[in-house]
């Protein structure tokens, strides 16, 4: 599955096919729906999907084999980062929601299971979960798993519970990783999908900061079909792996998009706003914000765009992919924070999108990783001399 690698002439055409359907298509749909929705209504999400489509923003990573457009991470990107550039960011599933990776499938399942499962996903952008956390703690997984798989003829049995899963109220399926066996930490880990919400499934919403809610997963006896399972036994954590690491560079570009939104939305404010006889735009520590925002998102862009390029050159970039995650998150958590004080009264107010922006950013810093353990993995390959 050789992934197509666009140059920086195809690479801006993106840029600029993506930027213009936000603003003209996505944005003004958005603003039929009430402030804090996370979803558009089928009426007006179809048409977005269509127009997707016809301008080849569909899928943009799956395999131009299965309905996508076969593109490697730095259009991913590329496009995480104007896709973002609207109220609901990357919740829309106006270009394929199967999230920023090709359905799992694609990656690690048998012919069938692409067929039942990644094609039609593709097909219409259906949403997909990944339920890897559990409440002993997701930042650590490896150890902290007790969801259990116990192999009884032609199924597993699967019991166990699952917290913070996302968008697993409205998903067709999703994968759920269980402890298969004792083969150490990571080696007893087994990846499978839930098809629907078979018999013993029961989930329970856990609201958080941000409106796209969570769910709490239980599993009583569930049965999973053998041909459910994705790889083998034991496979599980590194396909785990592989997905959060290549997802955590389109996750940091989304969150410069935010915050790039935020930061002209400022300007243009401060342009005009005037206080104690001068505009906003005139006052030293309001331009310093604007620099340091400015120069700082330039700074998160080139550092995921560096761990993208190195994934697509077939290079190892789990380091650049954590250091592109905590640098992009937490930059835009900052830059977005000065926007809403350049607003002032207007920056909190629900008519503006820079609240809404400054909720969801504050989960990037924790979801895909906390900053910690990214450093952590950074620390310690800098103490081996391997970074
Ligand atoms: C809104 C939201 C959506 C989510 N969606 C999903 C989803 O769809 N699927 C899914 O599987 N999970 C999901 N998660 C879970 C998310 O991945 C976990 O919250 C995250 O991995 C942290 O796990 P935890 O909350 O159990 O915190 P813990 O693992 O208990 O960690 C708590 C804190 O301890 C600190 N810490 C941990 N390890 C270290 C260390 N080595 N060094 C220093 N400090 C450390 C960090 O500050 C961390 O924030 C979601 C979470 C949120 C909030």
């Amino acid at each position: 599955m050789e992934a197509i690698i666009p140059n920086l002439e195809e690479l801006e055409h993106l840029r600029q096919t993506t930027r213009r359907f936000m603003r003209d298509e996505v944005r003004p749909a958005e603003d039929k729906v009430q402030h804090d929705a996370y979803e558009l209504p089928q009426e007006l999400l179809n048409p977005l999907k269509q127009k997707a489509k016809e301008i080849g923003l569909w899928a943009l990573r799956s395999p131009a084999e299965y309905g996508g457009q076969g593109m490697g991470l730095e259009a991913s990107a590329v496009f995480a980062e104007e896709a973002s550039r609207c109220k609901m960011g990357a919740y829309i599933p106006a270009c394929g929601a199967t999230g920023s990776n090709p359905p799992a499938p694609i990656l690690l399942g048998t012919k069938e299971q692409i067929e039942r499962f990644a094609i039609p996903a593709i097909a219409d952008g259906a949403k997909v979960f990944m339920a890897i956390s559990e409440s002993s703690g997701g930042s650590d997984p490896a150890r902290s798993i007790r969801t259990r798989a116990v192999l009884k003829g032609d199924h597993y049995v699967l019991n166990g519970s699952k917290l913070w899963i996302s968008g697993a109220q409205s998903a067709k399926w999703g994968l759920v990783f269980a402890r298969t066996g004792d083969q150490g930490d990571r080696g007893g880990i087994t990846c499978f999908i839930i098809d629907g919400k078979p018999k013993g499934l029961a989930l329970r919403e856990v609201p958080v900061i941000r409106s796209f809610p969570t769910y709490e997963l239980t599993f009583d006896n569930v049965e999973v079909p053998v041909e459910n399972r994705l790889g083998g036994e034991g496979q599980g954590f590194a396909l785990c792996e592989r997905l959060l690491v290549e997802a955590r560079v389109p996750y940091a570009a989304g969150c410069i998009g935010i915050a790039q939104e935020a930061l002209e939305i400022a300007i243009d404010w401060a342009r005009d706003r005037r206080a104690f006889g001068s505009t906003l735009s005139e006052k030293q520590s309001i331009q310093w914000m604007i620099a340091d925002s400015d120069m700082e998102l330039r700074a998160a862009r080139l550092l995921t765009q560096d761990a993208a390029r190195k994934c697509d050159a077939g290079l190892p970039f789990k380091v650049e992919a954590s250091i592109a995650k905590v640098v992009a998150t937490e930059t835009a958590g900052r830059v977005v924070d000065r926007c809403l004080q350049i607003l002032g009264g207007m920056g909190v107010a629900k008519e503006m999108p820079l609240e809404r922006w400054y909720r969801e950013l504050r989960i990037k810093r924790i979801g895909e990783g906390p900053s910690e353990v990214h450093r952590m993995v950074l620390a310690r390959q800098l103490f081996r001399g391997t970074a």
